[in-house]
């Protein structure tokens, strides 16, 4: 064996190595826990110098609370019968100051398996476990922030958004993730510009910056068009509002994001509507300010829109409207209903270049979410108001024109009716002496002369007879209207008198006449008695051969006149002699086949024509006529 000299090597080295090292804490305890050796490193962490702690228990160092708890004491004796044992926690340095102590106990023991005394080795963990400390109260933070907004954001209709003051997104709520097809975890912890469109992102960030140097609660992009941008990178309109949020952890914004898709497609719908009304429409708000107008608008008034909008519509109309239609408006949005505008005045416009016309205009309210607007059809009746007045100058000269014609007329009448009266009177005169002194010759000559002669003097008595019945007819048609007055007549009563005027001729011709409940009208009486006894005694005149006569009178009300019919089974009228059978003394059929004068329906015409009505008839030949005549009804 060489040497003398004997070097432990093993202990040497043990005791400078453990000594020299300066990362961890490497302490001997005996085994009731007092410190025997100090390294570097122990004095490194706590501050304590070898000489001033060896002798010391090792509890020492540690907290109060974990002495409560005898963490020391725990830890030795698990390392007593485990072998090893571990633990954390805070200690105490010389200073006062605290560190993160990383414990490790391990127990040593003599050949008998006998416990002489513990290694202890602690590291400073303190840096690690700030940082932890930090990340978890940040997460806390975070939690009660978002305990405090979920319910919220939760429940609002938009999507919400909440950002920090860079722009990153924080929160979230479920109508985010359906609008723009992101789960909540895809838009945590990005910034806000991935939810818009890409052409935006660069002027979003001064916007951003913008906002948190004055943050109000406000529109964003007011008049602008905005737009999101789903993750499927389909773009749609949106309209968002903004609003700050001071919390603890710093100023946020939140942003309600609502899709207004729709409400644009019913914009544009409506805008369309508006742009092909025929009218000009303009709408206002409550302050009479201009909101919306259409081409027609710009046409009619001669501004173009941009020149209007914002403006108040009494610049559309002349000066001296303009102070009385502001109470107009006022009192519209009051009790607001669709209605025309100022019914019954003369309304007009003024174009741009101060032009006035007329114009009529109709209102209707509409509500909006911008409150209450109320939409003017407005339609220039320049053309219409020509037209009426053409129309009343038109008609005012042909009422002078019909006037003058119903003058000339009625002096003719009159002369006429004269004529025909003094005619007859006058024709009768020598007509009675004629018949006289043909009747004397009758009496005195009758038999004495040849055959030829007595006949001779028959056709005279004949034809004088003929001709008186002739000139008392025409006296009585031109006596028709004269000297009567208009009384209250119940035609049921006329029509009695009259059948039973007729009743031998009708018996004799098992005439049938049948009737519906007639009216009381305001007429002539025994003009209409003459009406109604001239057409029924013509039915039954001009009878069927085959068939005894039947005859039906009704009346019906149209509008402001009585419709009488007197119907008929007889042998009817041609079409041709419909008019002609009207005129006086006009007839169909010779003497001797129908009696009369052809004087009846002229007279039944002036009498209809009396009462401001007219007859006509409706008839074949073999079928039966239908005469007609109205009658004005009260
Ligand atoms: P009159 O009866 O004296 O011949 P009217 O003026 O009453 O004269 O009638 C004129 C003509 O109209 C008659 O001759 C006859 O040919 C025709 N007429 C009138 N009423 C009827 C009737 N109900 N049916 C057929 N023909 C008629």
């Amino acid at each position: 064996m060489q040497g003398a000299v004997t070097f432990d090597a093993q202990a040497y080295n043990f005791t400078r190595v453990v000594n020299e090292v300066t990362d961890y804490a490497i302490v001997l305890l005996d085994p009731t826990g007092h410190i025997q050796s100090w390294n570097a490193g122990a004095a490194r962490i706590t501050g304590y110098q070898s000489n001033e702690i060896i002798g010391a228990h090792f509890r020492g160092m540690y907290t109060s609370e974990d002495l409560e708890k005898e963490v020391p004491i725990t830890a030795l004796e698990e390392a007593r019968q485990g072998g090893k044992s571990r633990h954390e926690g805070w200690h105490i340095r010389k200073d006062g100051s605290r560190f993160w102590g990383n414990i490790e106990i391990t127990a040593l023991h003599d050949d008998h398996r006998n416990v002489i005394g513990f290694v202890k080795i602690c590291r400073d963990y303190t840096d690690r476990k700030l940082a932890e400390d930090e990340l978890q109260s940040h997460a806390q933070k975070l939690e009660k922030l978002e305990d405090k907004f979920r319910s919220l954001l939760e429940s609002a209709p938009d999507a919400m958004v909440i950002v920090d003051e860079t722009g990153v997104i924080q929160l979230v709520n479920a109508q985010t993730e359906s609008m723009f097809g992101y789960s909540r975890e895809d838009l945590i912890g990005k910034t806000v510009e991935l939810l818009m469109p890409d052409r935006y992102e660069k002027a979003h960030y001064g916007h951003r910056y913008h906002f948190f140097t004055s943050p109000k609660v406000r529109q964003m992009g007011e008049g602008f068009e905005l737009f999101g941008k789903k993750s499927s990178g389909q773009e749609f309109p949106v309209e968002i509002s903004l609003s700050p949020l001071e919390t603890d952890e710093g100023r946020l914004v939140s942003a309600a994001i609502r899709d207004i898709t729709n409400r644009k497609k019913a914009e544009e719908k409506f805008r369309n509507l508006l742009e092909a009304a025929p009218d000009a429409i303009i709408i206002v708000n409550d302050k009479g300010v201009i909101q919306l107008v259409n081409v027609q608008t710009e046409k009619l008034f001669g501004y173009h829109r941009s020149e209007i909008i914002g403006k108040r519509i009494e610049m559309l109309m002349p000066e001296r409207y303009q102070g009385s239609h502001q109470d107009h408006r006022t009192n519209y949005f009051g009790r607001p209903k669709v209605r025309q505008m100022g019914s019954g005045l003369e309304l007009f416009g003024k174009r741009k270049n101060g032009e006035e016309f007329p114009l009529e205009i109709s209102l209707s309210p509409l509500e909006t979410e911008e409150g209450m607007l109320v939409s003017s059809a407005i339609r220039d009746i320049s053309e219409k108001k020509r037209l009426e007045n053409e129309i009343r100058e038109a008609n005012i000269n042909l009422e002078k024109k019909v006037q003058q014609r119903t003058m000339e007329l009625e002096v003719k009448n009159k002369e006429l009716a004269q004529f025909a009266y003094v005619a007859s009177h006058d024709l009768q005169e020598p007509l009675r002496t004629t018949s006289s002194f043909v009747e004397l010759l009758r009496e005195k000559c009758y038999g004495r002369l040849d055959g030829e002669a007595d006949q001779f003097i028959d056709y005279i008595i004949q034809a004088s007879d003929r001709m008186r019945t002739l000139i008392n007819d025409l006296l009585e048609y031109s006596r028709i209207g004269r000297k009567t007055s208009l009384q209250i007549v119940n035609c049921q009563t006329i029509l009695s008198e009259v059948m039973a005027d007729l009743d031998n001729s009708i018996k004799e011709q098992e005439a049938v006449i049948t009737s519906t409940e007639l009216p009381v009208i305001n007429g002539y009486a025994t003009e209409l008695k003459q009406l109604f006894q001239n057409l029924i005694s013509n039915s039954v005149k001009f009878r069927n051969k085959n068939s005894p006569p039947q005859i039906h009178i009704r009346a019906h009300k149209k509008d402001e006149y009585w419709e009488f019919a007197v119907q008929d089974n007889g042998i009817g009228i041609e079409a041709k002699h419909k008019d002609r059978i009207f005129v006086i003394f006009q007839r169909l059929h010779t003497r001797t086949e129908y009696e009369g004068s052809g004087i009846g329906l002229s007279h039944c015409k002036k009498i209809v024509e009396l009462h401001g009505g007219r007859i006509w008839v409706e008839s074949r030949p073999g079928e039966g006529s239908t005469f007609y005549f109205t009658i004005h009804a009260f």
